[in-house]
């Protein structure tokens, strides 16, 4: 099988291992061809493609963009696009932004049910200050005590309804396509299985994905089940999009799944490592 492995994260983002070190991991377990795919951050590419090179693994940008779907956050993956592109480098920049912003308010909202200082502890935990995200805040819950592990932290925390959420006005839908497209890369929609959408709105969401100029979807995720990967092929093959392949690798004993550890994508789909 070629081990291609296109969704992880550095410490550009909320990874735990800077983007070298995540390179030269996916090598060593077997990876022929890797995509770091930052929230909102394309900051540690060259320092991977650099290790790539040197290692003999093929390399391709990557991207995971945090945009807003009808009150959803959702996750748009960019892949083997122009990195020195500048209006997706300016729309990238401007998610960021918005990040420090949200994160002072879900401190506020965590103030509010007794946990305090959430802001400088995830700050502390945020190698890159500009991409503050969830994690850093779940990982901080968990120091503190107020949570055994992340898996408890978005059960309780952090998530819709419960404290520490707050809205959020990403991108849209349409700008992350048009500057993954105008970019000259590949728009792939990140882990479809997470969303909770109905099987109308999904199917809705997805055909304005594809009317958008959308290519390509996750079938194998670290965190689908065995039964999003069924749903999720049939769905690929029916709106011809290629399929894709990714651990979502966010660091050792954080992810379920490790670098370049997925099963095969299924037999009959077309992979987008084909459309590089
Ligand atoms: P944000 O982009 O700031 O909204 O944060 C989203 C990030 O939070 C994801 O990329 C994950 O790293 C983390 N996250 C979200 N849900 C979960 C979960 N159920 N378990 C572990 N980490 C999660
Ligand atoms: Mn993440
Ligand atoms: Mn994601
Ligand atoms: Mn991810």
């Amino acid at each position: 099988m070629f081990n291609c492995d296109l969704h992880c994260h550095s410490t550009c983002s909320d990874g735990l291992l800077p983007a070298a070190e995540v390179a030269r991991r996916a090598a060593a377990n077997g990876v022929d061809m890797l995509a770091l795919t930052d929230h909102d951050d394309v900051d540690g590419l060259a320092a991977a493609r650099e290790v790539a090179d040197a290692v003999g693994m093929a390399f391709v940008n990557g991207v995971e963009i945090s945009i807003e779907w009808e009150r959803l956050q959702i996750h748009v993956l960019g892949l083997a696009f122009d990195v020195a592109d500048a209006p997706l480098n300016a729309g990238l920049a401007a998610i960021r932004s918005g990040r420090i912003e949200r994160a002072r308010r879900m401190s506020a909202e965590l103030a509010l049910v007794g946990v305090g200082g959430a802001f400088e502890g995830a700050m502390r935990y945020a190698a890159n200050p500009n991409l503050i995200s969830r994690a850093h805040f779940g990982r901080y819950l968990v120091e503190a005590g107020v949570c055994k592990d992340l898996r408890s932290v978005f059960e309780a925390y952090l998530v819709p309804g419960r404290p520490g959420y707050v809205d959020h006005r990403w991108a849209t839908l349409g700008d992350s396509v048009r500057w993954i497209l105008d970019a000259g890369g590949i728009a792939a929609v990140a882990h479809p299985g997470r969303y909770k959408l109905t099987r109308s709105e999904m199917r809705r969401f997805l055909g304005e994905f594809k009317d958008l100029g959308g290519q390509a979807i996750e079938v194998m995720s670290g965190s689908h089940t065995p039964e999003h990967v069924a749903v999720y092929g049939r769905l690929a093959k029916e709106y011809g999009f290629l399929a894709s392949r990714g651990s979502d690798f966010h660091g050792p004993g954080e992810s379920y799944v490790d670098l370049g550890q997925l099963a095969p994508l299924p037999d009959g789909l077309t992979p987008v490592w084909e459309a590089f």
